[in-house]
């Protein structure tokens, strides 16, 4: 892991407003000398994401997520250590350290880019060529030239290893074409390319890198796409195609399934297109699209396998909060079909009455029911008061009701009673849902760290606990304290390895008279790390932070964990033995 210096981390910190970097992605409310918004890290209706601007942290009650400006971004942005400072750095306008030709990883990154962006000028400059088939096709599905340039599109040629001999020729190793990617091995061993005789996308991230590419056949052979598989760069299920170029255009965006579609609509003019990679759109994804989006306007394909991805995408999209709509793609099978045959014209009439997600399902819950008849209607009500369960705005829901009401000539109060009753219903549904996505996050994204806090929270007992969180709170509060206690704690106290290790890399920073800023201990620790760190830092506005209080922590801490390994008297060393004497006195 890189590391950077105290003083550049300082001086990082000084350029950089906590509450002014959350605000960029969550809607804060003062309120004195702290501010609070929903967390963009679970679920929640009401807010507990709290930052504090005089220790610049942040941390949230709900889910235990907590650290600095660095772990903020780690986790907002899917950014490893180096790759968030460095967004931080390039934010501020500050220059990064000399970089370390040590770490091994941070090389190959760098590489990787590299060749990918290498690879990007080789299939450019081959599709460019003349006669090229990938050319042709593109022309003949009305792509012009401009498009082509303007999205890197390009071709992987008919060859074992076009691609590997170049990328050589360039001086890049097997090796690091293979973390790319771009190479594989073959059977019988030699380096060969990944994508053969293929059009190809280039995905590129944020910050201008390509990271990974798509490949789709000429023909009708399969598979119709390959992807680049997870990478040192890249993860699959977290790129959005497209989504450099959308961004700029504003925050109502457009979401295609194909990369055919996404480039179709930029060259109509639609440049708020994007598309997910090929895969069933991810959390994740929804997550990062959220960021630079307040609305998101679905163009999936009309047909049946389509719609169903669409209600997935649906609901993913609710989850994190963001408007969505879905376009009624009349006329054709998705946008690129339409725009061609009826012109941009006629999709921005399309785009202009997208339907609500509401009427989306209602139309979708009509579908295949004559509501003509009576039993055709009580059908179709039945499905329809569920949907309407779903939409949490009461504004919303009457105006629906209302016109459901008109629609099948069954009173509004009638229609009002059921949906009450699926509301009910549904709630009992969210919550189980809520709990168990909570569990999730628990036990999926806090990884290994936290997952040992949740077990040495259940082995240990309150008092232990509480007395190593004060103890460590106060000596971050105050660390001349250290000095005074240093010889009367016993490292094994501790009731795990995260808080040991926690504690002395507290101590250890404290005898080298350096500062305990969250932001020093980025350095060291990953971001589950920090939010139990930063648990601790806000406790530390709680705690009397006198000697005599550590001094009691200590004997606490001994005390708990003596009671723990307790079982037998027989089975205490001699030394555990004295203690349990010297305790008593
Ligand atoms: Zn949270």
């Amino acid at each position: 892991m890189a590391r950077f210096s105290d003083d550049f981390l300082s001086e990082l910190r000084s350029r950089i407003d906590i509450e002014e970097l959350v605000s960029s992605y969550v809607n804060l409310k003062k309120k004195g000398r702290i501010s609070q918004g929903l967390c963009p890290f679970h679920t929640e209706k009401t807010p507990s994401f709290t930052v504090y601007n005089d220790t610049q942290s942040y941390y949230c009650f709900g889910c235990g997520a907590g650290g600095e400006c660095i772990t903020f971004i780690r986790n907002i942005e899917n950014l490893d250590y180096y790759d968030a400072v460095q967004f931080l750095a390039e934010k501020v306008g500050l220059k990064m350290p000399i970089e370390q030709e040590d770490d091994g990883l941070y090389v190959l990154r760098k590489r990787i880019y590299e060749a990918n962006r290498e690879a990007a000028r080789f299939f450019y400059n081959n599709l460019v060529k003349p006669d090229c088939p990938a050319y042709e096709y593109l022309i003949k599905r009305g792509i012009k030239p401009n498009t082509i340039k303007r999205f890197g599109l390009g071709y992987a040629p008919d060859s074992w290893d076009a691609l590997t001999r170049h990328l050589r020729s360039l001086g890049f190793h097997d090796n690091e074409l293979i973390s790319a990617y771009l190479s594989k091995k073959s059977r019988t061993g030699s380096t060969i390319d990944v994508f053969m005789n293929r059009l190809m996308f280039p995905i590129i991230d944020l910050r201008g890198n390509v990271v990974a590419f798509g490949g789709r056949v000429l023909g009708d052979e399969k598979p119709k796409y390959i992807n680049t598989s997870d990478t040192p760069v890249f993860k699959k299920g977290r790129g959005i195609f497209a989504l450099n170029l959308a961004k700029a255009h504003g925050r109502s965006l457009i979401l295609c399934e194909g990369y055919m579609d996404v480039i179709a609509m930029h060259q109509a003019g639609f440049e708020t297109a994007i598309a997910g990679l090929g895969t069933a759109f991810t959390t994740e994804q929804a997550q990062l699209v959220a960021r630079y989006a307040d609305e998101v306007t679905l163009a999936y394909d009309s047909d049946e396998a389509g719609r169903n991805a669409a209600k997935r995408t649906l609901s993913i999209f609710q989850s994190c909060n963001v408007k969505t709509k879905v376009l009624n793609l009349t006329g054709g099978k998705d946008p690129d079909e339409i725009i061609k045959r009826f012109g941009k014209e006629y999709m921005q009439k399309i785009i202009d009455g997208s339907l609500s997600s509401t009427e989306f399902k209602l139309a979708q819950a009509r579908e295949g029911i004559n509501t003509e008849t009576a039993d055709g209607k009580v059908e179709f009500l039945r499905k329809a008061v569920d949907v309407l369960a779903t939409v949490d705005d009461a504004i919303e829901r009457d105006v629906y009701t209302t016109r459901l009401s008109i629609e099948t000539e069954v009173s509004k109060t009638a229609i009002e009673e059921q949906i009450k009753r699926a509301l009910g219903r549904r709630k009992k549904q969210q919550d189980t849902e809520s709990f168990n996505k909570a569990r999730q996050l628990l036990e999926g994204r806090v990884s290994s760290a936290r997952n040992a806090l949740k077990i040495h929270a259940q082995n240990v007992s309150i008092r232990a606990r509480q007395a190593e969180e004060t103890l460590i709170a106060s000596l971050l509060h105050n660390p001349d304290l250290y000095k005074k206690l240093e010889d009367k704690i016993n490292i094994d106290d501790f009731s795990s390895d995260i808080i040991k290790r926690l504690f002395i890399i507290i101590s250890e920073r404290i005898e080298n008279q350096q500062e305990l800023d969250l932001i020093f201990f980025a350095n060291e620790l990953n971001p589950d790390e920090m939010a139990v760190l930063t648990r601790f830092l806000q406790k530390s506005r709680t705690v009397s932070n006198t000697l005599e209080e550590c001094l009691d922590c200590i004997k606490v801490m001994s005390e708990e964990k003596l009671k723990q390994s307790v079982k037998d008297p027989t089975e205490l060393s001699n030394e555990e033995f004295m203690r349990l004497f010297y305790k008593k006195e």
